[in-house]
């Protein structure tokens, strides 16, 4: 996907800070933090949007989870509480179409989130 900012950074041609890689998910900072820590967790596999996911999916999905708990653990925010957010399509908020969980701690969230 070559007009893809994530896969840009994925691949390295875009820089980033990163806190986690595998051969399925690469996480880094937020570049324009809302909170004291901000991460984004992506899939390399380039799926639009959430709602694009298939069943064949529901695996990766489950692991993304399950490494964004261990991410969140090595960060410091499980104790204190923190918010995994998946944005869809614009009215949603979403700005980046390749699939992305936030990972967000270190305050105290609000709500409705706005
Ligand atoms: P969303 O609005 O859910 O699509 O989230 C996209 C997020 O990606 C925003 O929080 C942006 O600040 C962030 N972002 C965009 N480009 C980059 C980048 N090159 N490196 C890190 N974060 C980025």
């Amino acid at each position: 996907m070559e007009d893809c900012i994530f896969c840009k950074v994925i691949n390295g041609e875009i820089p980033s800070k990163e806190v986690y890689s595998d051969e399925e998910f690469y996480a880094f900072r937020d570049v324009n933090p809302q909170a004291p820590v901000h991460l984004l967790i992506v899939p390399r596999k380039h799926v639009e949007r959430v709602v694009q996911f298939a069943d064949e999916d529901a695996a990766l999905i489950g692991r993304m989870i399950l490494t964004a708990n261990k991410i969140s653990e090595s960060e410091g925010i499980v104790d204190e509480g923190f918010r995994y957010v998946l944005n869809c399509n614009l009215g949603g908020g979403q700005t980046v179409f390749h699939v992305h969980m936030h990972i967000l701690g270190g305050r105290q969230m609000g709500w409705p989130p706005g």
